[in-house]
């Protein structure tokens, strides 16, 4: 490629990737049961009825890829989709739900850290937040994991429709806060809307930009 003499356009790069094809390919149940690694991979995650499928179907721009509404806490799989061939996208299973049983949440916690721990494709996670109350502490819990795994990830807020435009950049800066304790977060925090549309073509370019970069190698996004 000849040197860029501009700025590239991610916007336009996020467009285009998530316009391609998005399909679903593989659901995990246990750690021993993963898709053999392959392109990189972009994971979400985030408590039980955050917003998470909302999101992704809204980036991937179908509106029932991933499945919504579904039982808070039910589902205990990682979900894989191809997209394009470029990436992966995995969602995974939502945390926090006081109505699962103990010893089922820990084996969800398990199927989730496996994954985190040893993915070698494993690119970036999205810790997603309702962007109603902000970080809670299983958020940190998570974040935790995903620090000690060196795992980088950002966080995501949600339904940022519901929260009133005076309060948005107060909620933003008290989540960068919250981030500061965590060493593998980016220092970054994207409000988004599934309802509206706001933040997902940000959050696309996020995605485009982070594969053009560091595609594949996972000791380059350690530091
Ligand atoms: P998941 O359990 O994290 O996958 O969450 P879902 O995507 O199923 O959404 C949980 C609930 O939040 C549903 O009632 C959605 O309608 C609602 N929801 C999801 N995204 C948004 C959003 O952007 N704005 C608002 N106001 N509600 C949302």
């Amino acid at each position: 490629m000849s040197e860029a003499t501009v700025a590239p356009d991610w916007t336009e790069a996020g467009r285009k990737l998530f316009a391609g094809s998005c399909e679903f390919i593989f659901a995990a149940a246990r750690s021993d049961g993963l898709p053999p690694v392959g392109p990189p991979e972009i994971a979400f995650a985030g408590r039980s009825n955050v917003g998470k499928s909302s999101l992704v179907n809204a980036l991937t721009g179908r509106n029932s890829l991933a499945r919504t509404s579904r039982t808070p806490g039910r589902t205990q799989e990682l979900i894989f989709f191809d997209l394009n061939g470029r990436a992966r996208l995995v969602d995974m299973p939502g945390y926090g739900y006081a109505a699962v049983a103990k010893s089922k949440s820990e084996s969800w916690g398990e199927l989730a850290r496996d994954y985190l721990r040893g993915r070698p494709s494993l690119l970036r996670v999205f810790v997603l937040v309702d962007g109603r109350h902000g970080l809670k502490e299983n958020d940190h819990e998570t974040m935790r994991t995903l620090d000690a795994a060196a795992v980088s990830y950002a966080v995501v807020l949600t339904k940022g429709d519901e929260v009133k435009a005076a309060d948005q950049s107060a909620r933003i800066a008290s989540t960068l806060e919250g981030l500061r304790k965590h060493v593998a977060a980016y220092p970054e925090v994207i409000l988004t809307s599934a309802r509206t549309g706001d933040g997902v073509a940000e959050l696309r370019a996020h995605v485009a930009r982070l594969l053009a970069e560091r595609g594949g190698s996972r000791t380059a996004i350690a530091g």
